[in-house]
């Protein structure tokens, strides 16, 4: 490849062009501390002043005041799987879980090893095409709390409407739709994301709480595993990604050039709208995974007629500078990822090249 591509991965994923130049130019000194982002202690006053700074953006663009804390830290999503468990779930509780899709299933094959759980829907049967309707949620008894997964990467399906349980503390997986659109984040009692699908590079996993969870976590687990040891020294206990926070930090300030959330919403709308409109106008030709009223704005899942298509799909898009566009294996089919960072020409040429590859195929 001679020049940049567009890139439809699942994650990690495209970051936005403005960003990747920025760091570009601030390689070798940053802000005239003469050396490298990459090289700089943690406990400098540049590195702190990015720290507090992305915490800022995040809690401006999510409109938390502060009674919320950001945390920054190593292990992805599949570490909070957890930690959540281990910090909020008492052996004499009961956590539920909304099932939705493979990640919600690792969520709770977690919770599993630390207490009591309780399945509240599942949509797994056809596999995970849909979002349960609310009337088909069942909680358990005064849960400790109820986790969901707000977008589901590899189905490719999306709450439309975020469930809200009045005083039972909802947890939530937003690792592939934090930030895509505009949502109530009060209602949440702890979100959490792994940075490299919508908000940066890998190796950060942000957490953003009620301070009040960030408190009086159980003594008897690892001291790193406890959140109350990165609220009390604002995610510097030990070493941080600092490389990954600072880029992290650089994509909050994108969004907020870009609108905001209101802007993302409408960006990421047009865009896909582009690639569902190529599925549903083709005939049958192409055929989406998501049933319509669950699908969603960043992982745009759809099969062919044959696998043998599909794989002719996969690897001609390639040639053509269509990226990653193959599926998880457990789905089939193809994926394209439009998270906040893929642009709107990108989606353009991947519409186009599904109606030309319907004529020379269909
Ligand atoms: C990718 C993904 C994960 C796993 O994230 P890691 O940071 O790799 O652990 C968890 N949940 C969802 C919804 C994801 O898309």
């Amino acid at each position: 490849m001679t020049q940049r591509v567009f890139n439809f991965n699942a994650g990690p994923a495209a970051l936005p062009l403005e960003v990747l130049k920025e760091v570009q130019g601030e390689m070798l000194n940053y802000r005239e501390t003469g050396m490298s982002i990459l090289e700089i202690s943690h406990r400098s006053k540049a590195y702190e002043a990015i720290n507090r700074e992305a915490e800022a953006n995040l809690k401006e663009l999510l409109g938390l005041g502060d009674n919320y804390k950001v945390l920054f830290l190593q292990g992805g999503a599949s570490t909070q799987f957890a930690m959540i468990p281990m910090n909020f779930l008492p052996a004499d509780r009961t956590a539920d879980y909304i099932l939705t899709g493979a990640w919600s299933e690792k969520a709770l094959k977690e919770a599993k090893l630390f207490g009591n759980t309780h399945v509240a829907a599942t949509t797994a049967e056809g596999n995970y095409k849909r979002i349960p309707h609310l009337d088909e949620i069942q909680l358990s008894d005064n849960p400790a709390y109820v986790h969901i997964t707000s977008n589901n990467t590899i189905f490719g399906t999306q709450w439309k409407k975020l469930p809200s349980f009045g005083q039972v503390p909802l947890i939530a997986d937003m690792s592939s739709d934090i930030l895509n659109q505009p949502f109530a984040a009060e209602d949440f009692s702890l979100i959490y994301a792994g940075a490299q699908k919508n908000l940066g590079p890998s190796g950060v996993t942000v957490v953003i709480a009620r301070k009040e969870l960030l408190e009086n976590n159980p003594k008897d687990i690892p001291t790193m595993m406890r959140y109350e040891t990165h609220a009390k020294n604002d995610s510097l206990y030990n070493t941080p990604p600092a490389f990954s926070v600072y880029v992290l930090n650089l994509v909050l300030q994108w969004v907020k050039s870009q609108g905001g959330l209101v802007g993302m919403k409408k960006h990421n709308e047009e865009k896909a709208a582009l690639i569902y409109n190529a599925i549903d106008q083709s005939g049958g030709f192409y055929t989406g995974h998501a049933q319509e009223d669950s699908r969603s704005l960043m992982n745009i899942t759809f099969r062919l007629p044959s696998e043998e298509l599909e794989k002719a799909f996969a690897s001609q898009a390639e040639k053509a500078g269509l990226i990653g566009l193959k599926g998880h294996r457990s789905v089939g089919g193809l994926r394209a990822s439009t998270y906040n960072a893929m642009t709107l020409e990108g989606c353009q040429a991947l519409q186009q090249f599904m109606l030309q590859f319907q004529q020379n195929n269909g």
